[in-house]
């Protein structure tokens, strides 16, 4: 399992996502921050730091 918690990059944000396949991840990050945080447009750096906050879970 993939999981990602929003508080780690957005401070003070207490969602966190966790399921088994990334590209599923990714996408519900991107609906979350848009929907939460009025990013609609994931860059490749938001990219990069959000990869670099993914972590593995069993
Ligand atoms: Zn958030």
């Amino acid at each position: 399992m993939k999981r990602f918690a929003c508080g780690d990059v957005i401070a003070g944000c207490s969602w966190t996502a966790q399921v088994g396949d990334e590209t599923e991840l990714m996408s519900m990050i991107a609906d979350h921050v848009a929907k939460a945080h009025g990013i609609t447009t994931i860059d490749d750096e938001i990219l990069a730091v959000v990869r670099e906050h993914i972590q593995l879970v069993s």
